[in-house]
Order: C-alpha cells, then sequence, then structure tokens
C-alpha cells in the first residue's frame, strides 16, 4: 500500500485461523466508493470453502486457548481491542467514509460507538453471574452461562463499525468464537476490526472474517452445520432466508430487520427539543438506518408549525462527498439510489414540504439524492408504511392520541418510537401501548447507547443486542442440579 493510501492493510484477503489468505478460489470483488463511483479496491469473493475454513477454525479456537480462558482474560482482551479502535479512530472514520459515503464526523462517531461497545463488553465480561435455585430437600441448583460455540455474523452496509461492536463484540466477551461475512459493499472496516483485534492480543481463530457476496458466503454461513448461533441484520427477505437456513440446522438467530418508526408530537411538545430529533433521525447517514424515524406524527394543535420549522430545517441540509463532511453524504450505490427514487416516484400524489440540496461540485457518478419531506401523508400510503431505506420523511397529522397510537401501530414493523409530550401519564400510557423494541419519551435514540437493549417485534425482528441482553443472548443457560442428600 502507498503511504498515501488510508487502506494501511491488503483488503483482498480473509482472516481464517489467525491468517490473512486468499479466497480458495483465487477470485476477488470490486469495492466501489459512493461519493464518485471510483473503484477503491479489490476484496476476496470467499465462498462455501472459505466459510468451511473459516467455522473450522473458530470451532479450533474454541476447543482450543480461547475456549480456555476466564472470563477476566476475554473481557481484557476486549476492552483492549476498543483502546485501540480509539487510537485508529480517524483512520476508520476514513475508510468509513470512503466505503459507505458516511460525512466523516458520522464516520468517527461511528468508530467512537465501536470502542464503547467494547469497553461496555469488555469490562461486563466477569459480571454476567448464574443464579443459584431453591429446589428441593437435598440439592443444590445453579445455573451456567455458557457460550454457543461458534457463532455466525452477517453484517449489513449500514453500520458496519456499530453492528460489528454490538454483535461480534458480545459474542466474543461471552466466549464464542466468530465467523463474519460483511456487507460487499461495505467492508472495509470489518477488515480493519481483524486487524485491531489481533494487534490487541486476540487468539487465532476467536475471530474469522469471510468477505463475499450474500448468496454465496452468506448462504454457505448461515446452512453450515457447525454454525451455533447466527445474529443477521439487513432485509426481511435476507432475515428469512437465514432463519430457513437456521431452523434446518435448529439453531437460534437473532433478527435486526429495520422498521418505519414513528415519532409521536403532541399539542404540548417541547418542539425546540423535538426539532432537531425529528429531523436528524431521519437524515441520520442519509436515512440507511434501520431505527431510521421515517414517519412524523404530529396532532394538530402543532401540526403547521412543525411542517413549517422542519421544511426550514431540511432547505438548509446540503449533501455532498462524504470527505467534505457535509450534513449529508451519497447513498450507499446506485442500486440503493434507484430503490429509494422508486419510493419517490410512488409519493408523486403526494405534497413535497420541503427538499435538501445536492452540491453543484457532487460528482455525477456519486449516488447522491435530495433528502425530502412528504407532508400532509394519510397514514395508509405506501410511504407511510413500507421501509425505504433512505433521506425520505412523511409528516402525518393526527387528531387524538387513540389515533395517533392507531398509526404508530399499522406497519408490519416495530423497532423504535418515541413520544414527545409533556403529559407524564401519556407518556407512561403510551410506552405500553405502542408497538416497538425501544420507545424513547422527549428524545430519539436511533438505536443509540450501547448499554441499552436493542431489537423489534413484527417483522423488525426477535432477540436483543446491546446491554447486557447481548451477553444472555450470545449464551446458553445451563442448569446443574446436584443432589448431595
Ligand atoms: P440484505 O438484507 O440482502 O443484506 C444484508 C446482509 O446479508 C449483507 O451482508 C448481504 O450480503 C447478506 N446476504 C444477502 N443475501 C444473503 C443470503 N442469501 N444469505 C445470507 N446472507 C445474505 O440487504 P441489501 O444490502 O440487499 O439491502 C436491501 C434493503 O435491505 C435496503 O434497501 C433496506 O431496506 C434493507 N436493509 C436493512 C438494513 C438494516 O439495518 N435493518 C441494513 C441493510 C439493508 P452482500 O450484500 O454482501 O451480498
Amino acid at each position: 500500500m502507498s503511504e498515501t493510501n488510508p487502506i494501511w492493510f491488503d483488503p483482498t484477503l480473509c482472516l481464517i485461523g489467525g491468517k490473512w489468505v486468499p479466497a480458495q478460489s483465487g477470485e476477488t470483488l470490486p469495492l466501489v466508493n459512493p461519493s464518485d463511483g471510483s473503484a477503491i479496491c479489490q476484496i476476496a469473493r470467499g465462498g462455501a470453502a472459505d466459510i468451511d475454513a473459516a467455522v473450522q477454525a473458530a470451532q479450533a479456537a474454541m476447543d482450543g486457548d480461547w475456549g480456555r480462558m476466564t472470563a477476566l482474560e476475554r473481557g481484557r482482551i476486549i476492552t483492549r481491542i476498543g483502546q485501540l479502535v480509539l487510537d485508529y479512530a480517524d483512520r476508520l472514520a476514513v475508510l468509513e467514509a470512503m466505503d459507505v459515503g458516511k460525512p466523516l464526523t458520522q464516520a468517527r462517531a461511528d468508530a467512537i460507538a465501536l470502542a464503547r461497545y467494547c469497553e461496555f463488553y469488555g469490562g461486563a465480561a466477569d459480571k454476567v453471574h448464574g443464579q443459584t435455585i431453591p429446589f428441593m430437600e437435598g440439592y443444590t441448583v445453579y445455573t451456567l452461562r455458557e457460550p454457543h460455540g461458534v457463532t455466525g455474523h452477517i453484517v449489513p452496509w449500514n453500520y458496519p463499525m456499530q453492528i460489528i461492536g454490538r454483535s461480534v463484540g458480545a459474542a466474543l466477551t461471552m466466549g464464542n468464537a466468530a465467523v463474519l461475512k460483511p456487507a460487499e459493499e461495505a467492508c472495509l472496516t470489518a477488515l480493519a476490526f481483524a486487524h485491531i483485534a489481533m494487534e490487541a492480543g486476540l487468539p487465532a481463530g476467536a475471530l474469522n472474517v469471510v468477505p463475499g457476496i450474500g448468496a454465496e458466503a452468506g448462504a454457505a454461513l448461515t446452512a453450515h452445520p457447525g454454525i451455533h448461533h447466527i445474529s443477521f441484520t439487513g432485509s426481511v427477505p435476507t432475515g428469512i432466508l437465514v432463519q430457513t437456513a437456521a431452523a434446518k440446522n435448529v439453531v437460534p438467530v437473532t433478527l435486526e430487520l429495520g422498521g418505519k418508526s414513528p415519532q409521536l408530537v403532541f399539542d404540548d411538545a417541547d418542539l425546540d427539543a423535538a426539532l432537531p430529533f425529528l429531523v436528524n433521525a431521519g437524515c441520520q447517514n442519509a436515512g440507511q438506518t434501520c431505527s431510521a424515524s421515517s414517519r412524523i406524527l404530529v396532532q394538530r394543535g402543532v401540526y403547521d408549525e412543525v411542517k413549517r420549522r422542519m421544511a426550514e430545517a431540511y432547505a438548509a441540509i446540503t449533501v455532498g462527498p462524504a470527505m467534505e463532511d457535509l450534513r449529508m453524504g451519497p447513498l450507499i450505490s446506485a442500486r440503493q439510489k434507484e430503490i429509494v427514487s422508486g419510493f419517490l416516484a410512488k409519493g408523486a400524489d403526494l405534497t413535497i414540504a420541503a427538499q435538501g440540496e445536492v452540491v453543484g461540485h457532487a460528482p455525477a457518478e456519486g449516488a447522491y439524492l435530495c433528502p425530502t419531506l412528504f407532508a400532509d401523508v394519510p397514514g395508509d400510503h405506501a410511504l407511510a408504511r413500507d421501509e425505504i431505506f433512505g433521506p425520505v420523511q412523511v409528516l402525518i397529522p393526527f387528531d387524538t392520541e387513540e389515533e395517533a397510537v392507531q398509526i404508530a401501530n399499522s406497519t408490519d414493523y416495530g423497532l423504535v418510537a418515541s413520544i414527545w409530550s409533556r403529559d407524564g401519564s401519556r407518556q407512561m400510557r403510551l410506552a405500553k401501548k405502542l408497538h416497538a423494541g425501544q420507545v424513547f419519551i422527549n428524545n430519539y435514540g436511533a438505536a443509540g447507547g450501547v448499554e441499552l437493549p436493542f431489537g423489534g417485534v413484527g417483522k423488525s425482528g426477535h432477540g436483543r443486542e446491546k446491554g447486557f441482553e447481548a451477553l444472555y443472548g450470545f449464551s446458553q443457560l445451563k442448569t446443574v442440579a446436584a443432589y448431595h442428600g
């Protein structure tokens, strides 16, 4: 690599059993910079044979030094990885900006979040306790939390670092050995993370990384009989394929499949506090966020004011190359731009309240799209029900609390929701009524907080990652009942 090349490692290799090796087929895939359509580098096109080698290497790690480590020792290594991630944060941010099109500030925030996951989980490693259970006379009964074994991790392109932190970080902490298949469109920070983990002293085989195409490497991973748990983040159709493959091996899965997350703004809301959250939760990462708040439900008394103020905020959004660190970068790819443009076409019958602006000098080959705010959208319109995964938000007016809940709960998804109101009783009432895995009151987290359990209901998926729940999810409970008379 040249001195000016921000990629400090060979990106064409897979990490298997502590060694960096090419895909057995020798084939590679191009990685494209969505800011200008240029080729960044080649990555390995891993396939079934590489996945098989990675699973075997992971199993060998489980049977070897890694499997024998104490929780304290594992925790120290994970914590050390977090410290190194902080040292590398600026370089990781550049990689993510190039690869995903994320403005530098957002990319750096993801690197810091990855470090936080490692710090949180590293510190928690020796604090996951079993229980003693009162039982019949003459017995002592207790539970042990044990690793599943070899865990498979399929990570999408929108938040590679954060999703690796929350799933791989937790799995390693509990003593599993991981095989990671990053997204073919964004895998530089996954490879960089693996280099950092090795530098921090993670034993060979504890983490294996096989880049490749979903239908090849991904499908081989989910079908492999040596995998004992699968964590998947991505689309609903692919999640169904993953769960089906896992069912054939009777293996547990965690699915995080996106959403159509609403924010409910009531007449008594503090609008000054709400406004930045309303807009940012839809525009962060160009709306390509599983927990993006793509629906803003507003009570009639403040509807016009919210519409006006959100429109002003939208008009001020500038979109351009990730390295220029504007408010918004390009979408991940021309393909994603096409998907989102298709949704915009479905909104031809709607009123556009405001759009942001793509800077004039943005390269024509970049995947740029103006962020768009639609107003007065009926709750049953396609744009109000389907996940768009782009910088598009809809404003939906409502009259009563009951109506707001009915609209909020009317999609197939249930990931995140928020309530903006000063009425404490309403806050508590709605926190229970809203179909969502996370409910925020007078704030919006977009899955924020490594400490906070996260996951969905309905088609948003099942299982929880983040917080201590992830550590429970990446382990299995063994009950020991000892009869001693
Ligand atoms: P996918 O769900 O297809 O991809 C997510 C991950 O799954 C990628 O690593 C992908 O590999 C892998 N994958 C693809 N097919 C298989 C398979 N048969 N078996 C195992 N793994 C597989 O999403 P896309 O990238 O195609 O994006 C399409 C839509 O999905 C978006 O518009 C958005 O709506 C949604 N999405 C949701 C995300 C979320 O955070 N919930 C994240 C990303 C997308 P690869 O891409 O490398 O080939």
